[in-house]
């Protein structure tokens, strides 16, 4: 019961030996999560580019930026006798510019032990004092041949600062462990993309980055990673550059001897979706997952970051691709064993072809998810005539729409929270009345395969939330009816590291 263990550092002192559990305990723990909660969090927070000079951190950290909680020898004795620790998780839920310093980087990715490393929010290695070390070959021993290297920025955008230096430390954990890692997940930004496409990858299975396109190198995506050639899963969830258009994986025009490079893909998400991407012409006869998402995507405008940031410094650009030419895209998609679907489009005249085309030409989905937005603030939303043409789709269990209903809540100052923006709670009751009714239209409109509704719906949380029905059918009388159950938040990507 002990191999997981899941804790929240930083609400008291420093370090001791006792900080995180009883030592008769380490020597069973598999996998430790530490949750970051340290008082200087707030440091960082208010300057993505450049340190604060006015905020000065207490003398004993040596950095605005290096997080209090891995500082010192205790926490490495203390994980030093943790012989069974595989997995390490360093994880904080604020945006910050704030993270382990590289001494204890340098020591922690070197158990002998750990194969899987993952980082969620901190910063990796923000700074690089002036007595460490930058390398990974520490004494005895070396970097651990980690098979998952999972690294997940809240944010990315402005970040020029720490950003050189994280890319410097992400390239050293590459070059010692591109032939052991499966999976590897990194923020775009911060990624040494360069010295990616130089390294060869004989394991990897899946690989995801998360954030804006780069500028250089402009080699297409699909010749840069041609030396993944064992990818299953590929997540390429970049957003275009506010001066910048979509652009293409595999643009027209590359030789004729170009190919396909990832023959055993399974799952692929392709942000910004260009519509004369050959990719989709060569799709594998084994996908079985395709992802067509916006990034950001424009149903969580409300809750991104640069709405919390009072300056609005970092403005978002959506780019949203319209049903016409996301219908171009998919008539090129050579995938008709697709189970799981996902676009995200503006309505137009062509949105319904759009639907049945996909019905047709992808008959075994058994889950679709839909994110479409009105082309007018006008237009009342009939989600029957949304899900219409589906209904040929006899396999389909799950159906995850973003209707876009004219009746959505809007948000109203509220003055008693300081004049924050909220959505006033009676609105969002009414309006979960409204989905209830909706999702029992979908029910009855599409096919009796199907077993779940989900509705996007606003929230004060975080982010939006999903919420969700169970339908049920009398296959004696055919009538059909829906439960509500548990709301669930959205992704969380969708809301972080952009
Ligand atoms: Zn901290």
């Amino acid at each position: 019961m002990f191999r997981r263990i899941h804790c929240t550092v930083g609400v008291g002192p420093a370090p001791t030996p006792e900080f995180y559990f009883p030592p008769s305990l380490w020597s069973y723990i598999q996998h430790l999560t530490l949750m970051d909660d340290c008082f200087h969090l707030t440091h960082g927070r208010d300057q993505l580019d450049v340190p604060n000079m006015r905020l000065r951190p207490p003398s004993h950290i040596p950095h605005l930026y290096v997080c209090e909680e891995f500082l010192g020898p205790v926490v490495q004795r203390t994980l030093r006798q943790m012989p069974l620790l595989t997995k390490l998780s360093l994880r904080t839920c604020l945006g910050v510019v704030h993270g382990p310093y590289w001494t204890f980087l340098r020591f922690a990715l070197s158990l002998p032990h750990l194969r899987e490393f993952e980082m969620v929010g901190l910063t990796f290695c923000p700074v690089v004092l002036p007595d460490e070390p930058f390398d990974l070959d520490i004494e005895g021993g070396t970097c651990a041949p980690l098979t998952v290297f999972r690294y997940e920025a809240i944010l990315t955008r402005g970040r020029k600062y720490a950003i050189s230096v994280e890319k410097d430390a992400l390239a050293l954990v590459l070059e010692k462990t591109h032939h052991s890692l499966v999976t590897l997940a990194l923020p775009s930004e911060p990624a040494p993309i360069s010295l990616m496409a130089r390294l060869d990858w004989p394991n990897l299975r899946e690989l995801r980055l998360r954030g804006m396109r780069w500028s250089a190198p402009r080699t297409p995506l699909v010749i840069l990673f041609a030396n993944m050639p064992k990818l299953r899963s590929l997540a390429l969830e970049l957003r275009i550059p506010d001066d910048g258009d979509p652009e293409a994986v595999w643009p027209p025009g590359l030789p004729r001897s170009t190919k396909f490079p990832w023959p055993e893909l399974e799952h692929l998400t392709v942000a910004n979706p260009h519509p004369d991407d050959e990719l989709f012409a060569h799709l594998p006869p084994g996908l079985r997952t395709l992802a067509l998402p916006s990034c950001p995507r424009e149903c969580v405008k409300d809750w991104l970051w640069a709405c919390e940031n009072p300056y609005c410094l970092l403005a978002h650009t959506f780019h949203l691709l319209q049903a016409s030419r996301l219908l171009g895209v998919l008539k090129r998609c050579s995938a008709s064993g697709l189970r799981h679907l996902e676009i995200e489009y503006g309505t137009d005249e062509r949105e319904h072809d759009l639907l049945r085309f996909l019905a047709a030409a992808f008959p075994r989905l058994s889950s679709l998810s839909i994110y479409r937005y009105r082309g007018s603030r006008e237009t009342v939303v009939c989600v029957e005539d949304v899900v219409r043409p589906l209904a040929s789709l006899e396999g389909l269990q799950a159906l995850t729409l973003h209707p876009d209903f004219e009746t959505r809540p809007t948000r109203i100052v509220n003055i008693m929270r300081g004049g924050r923006l909220i959505y006033p709670t009676d609105a969002l009751e009414r309006f979960a009345n409204i989905l209830e009714g909706a999702a029992l239209r979908i029910a009855r409109t599409l096919d009796k395969s199907l077993e779940r509704v989900s509705l996007w719906t606003p929230s004060d949380g975080e982010g939006p939330f999903s919420a969700n029905f169970s339908v049920f059918r009398d296959d004696c009388t055919n009538d059909v009816r829906i439960q509500r159950e548990a709301d669930t938040p959205h992704e969380r990507e969708d809301v972080w590291g952009m």
